[in-house]
């Protein structure tokens, strides 16, 4: 079954092609010719991948999916969410982005560490974060939406070359005292968010 990804990005084809394995040929934007950006103005990780997925459609009538990420730093009301590409700024600068968290974390443990020099009582403040992708597929003309959740923790300084995006800060429950930079990409894949979305939605297609 020939499917297209609503991607650029190589890396992030080649491990949809991994997952979903032999009988699905997977073609990139660029093989169907699209080079524009698809617009994400939604407000919900949902939304935004059902955006994308549609407007793939519309554009190329075949069967075709797209995905859609975010972080949620539980201290932080769920931020960045739907703004995890743009935190800082247009630039997704991942450096930037990741620097931001940091702070907005500092800021918040600050504040609390005053307000207990002060008497009151104050709980601790949590790094809890997880990942969450959504994948809309698209199959004659039907739209069917797959989710992927990885916890863990935001660290408290950067750690590791591997990965990409929010990695170096972001420790999975699964490997503590690691960011997912720090471990292999084959580790990470095993765990990630798009990792179980992209196989919940293998499970379906092979079931269909
Ligand atoms: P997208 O929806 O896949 O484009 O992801 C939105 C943003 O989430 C990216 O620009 C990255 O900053 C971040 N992101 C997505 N997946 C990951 C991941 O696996 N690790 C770290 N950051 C990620």
């Amino acid at each position: 079954m020939k499917l297209v990804f609503a991607t650029g990005n190589i890396g992030k084809l080649r491990e949809a092609s991994e997952i979903l394995g032999e009988g699905f040929e997977l073609v990139s934007l660029a093989q169907v010719g699209i080079t524009e950006d698809i617009p994400e103005t939604g407000n919900t990780l949902m939304a935004n991948s059902l955006q994308k997925a549609k407007y793939l459609y519309d554009k190329v009538g075949c069967n075709c999916f797209a995905d859609d990420t975010g972080l949620e730093v539980d201290s932080l009301g769920g931020a960045p969410g739907v703004y995890t590409a743009r935190y800082a700024g247009e630039g997704k600068d991942f450096n930037k982005n990741m620097d931001k968290v940091l702070y907005e974390l500092s800021v918040v443990e600050t504040e609390a560490r005053m307000a207990k020099s002060m008497g009151l009582s104050v709980k601790p403040v949590s790094r809890r974060a997880r990942f969450k992708s959504v994948i809309t597929l698209i199959i004659n003309g039907e739209p069917h939406i797959f989710e992927g959740t990885l916890e863990g923790e935001i660290g408290y300084e950067k750690s590791g070359n591997g990965g990409f995006g929010y990695d170096p800060i972001f420790i999975a429950d699964e490997y503590p005292g690691m960011t997912l930079a720090d471990i292999t990409e084959e580790q990470k894949n095993a765990i990630s968010h798009r990792g179980k979305a992209l196989r919940a939605m293998a499970q379906w297609l092979k079931e269909q």
